[in-house]
């Protein structure tokens, strides 16, 4: 998953992308006011955004008004301070999805998003199966036919983006573009790689393989062969 954080308290915002990329696994890129927030938000796929409310430039409410205005449907989360709350019901109007009032608990913010991210795509609870493999989100556990399985962190993220989206076949630009924010170098091998470990970890054993190549397309994550 990668996150947008848009927070111009560089203390804070260091802390929420600190959060969110050792806690959660996330990519996350940050930006520091208004307009560059609104800029992000228009090129890149986010999975969610994290907006605080009082920004230079451009606010949190005219960033989201415009997000909304072009048709962007990414969870919006609002950080807001407590004098800023009776903005709240505006906000929500506006297509804000969730808020947390200044100072919060980081652990909170995690869940909210994750929980956010999880309704947009069509799931309810934190357990995601697809067969007999399990993934629990809230605990950041895999198991396959009841056997916990050990994933390096690149690993689960992709296989959590490929299980939020089960029998879809995703294309390694889309997979790199969630998966890494922009300060890393996008090598397109990567993705390989990784998908390599997880065939090892989740099929070697079975009979049923779960992750497939669709050649020319990309991966999906499914009980029977894709066509
Ligand atoms: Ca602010």
């Amino acid at each position: 998953m990668r996150i947008a954080v848009i927070e111009d308290e560089p203390r804070l915002a260091d802390n929420i992308a600190a959060a969110l990329r050792e806690g959660s696994g996330y990519a996350v890129d940050v930006a520091r006011d208004g307009a560059e927030g609104l800029y992000l938000a228009q090129t890149n796929s986010y999975d969610a955004v994290v907006l605080d409310l009082m920004l230079p430039k451009l606010s949190g409410r005219e960033v989201l008004r415009k997000m909304r205005a072009g048709g962007a449907k990414t969870p919006v989360l609002i950080l807001t301070a407590r004098d800023e709350k009776e903005l709240i019901v505006g906000l929500l109007n506006d297509g804000a999805d969730d808020y947390l009032t200044k100072p919060f608990d980081l652990r909170e913010l995690r869940a909210r998003l994750q929980s956010l991210i999880r309704r947009s795509q069509g799931h309810a609870v934190a357990k995601l199966a697809i067969g007999d493999l399990e993934m629990d989100t809230a605990r950041a556990i895999v198991r396959r036919g009841g056997v916990t399985l050990t994933l390096v962190p690149m690993e689960y993220r992709l296989l959590e983006y490929l299980m939020h989206r089960p029998g879809k076949v995703i294309s390694k630009t889309k997979l790199l573009e969630h998966l890494y924010d922009f300060h890393w170098e996008k090598f397109s091998n990567v993705i390989e790689v990784y998908i390599a470990g997880l065939r090892k970890k989740i099929d070697a054993g079975s009979s049923v393989k779960l992750i497939h190549t669709v050649r020319g397309h990309g991966y999906c994550v499914r009980e029977e062969e894709p066509e």
